[in-house]
């Protein structure tokens, strides 16, 4: 609440995005590992089963741990994230003896499907994304090192030789913003032969993305607060395009806000990552209501 001119109180209004949050792939990541639970299922999550720590704790709650390697498995299951995980994690893990529960998202396995045909038909591959990043680690682990580059900036695209390579098939790691790579992409299409891109940008990210630009650009809205888990790539995307326009601040929960944030302002932009739970983006309007 804040004094007006007139020594009236008035309320802050919150505006959300268009679109935010969860987005299908994770929705269902997160309701197969509750239904697992559910029956009495004993599991451990290999890596956040979404990059979202309100999530992973919800998970140990119900008796789901997560481990950061195949070998830590205790249970007699392993789950796998919404990310994925390259294919022969699938074999180490049934060779331990392990019943598997995939979660991966149906995008991700369409990267991996397209990335295995292309290889076969002679392409080289090109993964525009992090390479720490568990879903670029998913695709290209299991690949002959020569088959592949795995490319984020332009000084990275200039430094490689692209000329040796006739035939390019690029893949860009769904949850990044295709335009921001527009360079690095047409660096490798100046220097090799034939380059072709797949479409593989998921469509709730860019969803996400382009709610999050026009709140960012709504007149009304004075300062945005952008929810998601501090290891979530989208999440941090959603901040950076915010920021670009607004003030914004990046929060896990509630317990985040600081007031000072919101001195002034008279309309909050809200918005989340697609691994950011309904019930937290609520509890995060209600402290910003209240406040
Ligand atoms: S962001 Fe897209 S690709 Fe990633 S889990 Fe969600 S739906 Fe799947």
């Amino acid at each position: 609440m804040f004094l007006s001119p007139f020594g009236l109180q008035r309320a802050m209004k919150v505006k959300r995005a268009a679109k935010y949050g969860f987005c299908s792939g994770v929705r269902i990541a997160d309701l197969k590992v509750k239904r697992f639970a559910a029956k009495g299922g004993r599991g451990a999550i290999l890596g956040q089963v979404v990059h979202n720590e309100r999530v992973v704790e919800e998970m140990e709650q119900l008796g789901v741990r997560t481990v950061n390697e195949i070998g830590a498995v205790e249970e007699p299951t392993i789950v796998f994230s919404a990310h994925g995980v390259p294919p022969s994690f699938h074999d180490t893990a049934r060779g331990r003896g392990l019943e598997i529960l995939d979660t991966t998202c149906k995008f991700v396995y369409d990267i991996h499907r397209e990335s295995k045909q292309a290889l076969a038909a002679g392409d080289h591959l090109v993964f525009i994304g992090d390479p720490k990043h568990r879903e670029v680690i998913g695709y290209t682990n299991d690949l002959e090192p020569s088959s592949y580059h795995i490319v984020s900036t332009i000084e990275e695209a200039e430094s490689i030789d692209w000329t040796p390579y006739t035939r390019i098939k690029i893949f860009y790691q769904t949850t990044l913003n295709s335009e921001e790579f527009e360079d690095v992409v047409r660096i490798i299409e100046r220097r090799a032969g034939t380059v072709e891109r797949g479409d593989t940008i998921c469509y709730a990210t860019k969803e996400n993305q382009d709610a999050a630009r026009v709140l960012a650009h709504d007149p009304e809205v004075d300062v945005i607060v952008v929810i998601g888990g501090t290891k979530s790539a989208n999440t941090k995307h959603l901040w950076d395009i915010c920021r670009e326009t607004k003030p914004a601040y990046l929060v896990q929960g509630a317990s985040d806000l600081d007031p000072a944030w919101l001195a002034g302002a008279n309309v909050i932009g809200l918005t989340a990552g697609s691994s950011t739970p309904d019930y937290v983006i609520d509890e995060v309007e209600q402290a910003l209501a209240a406040m």
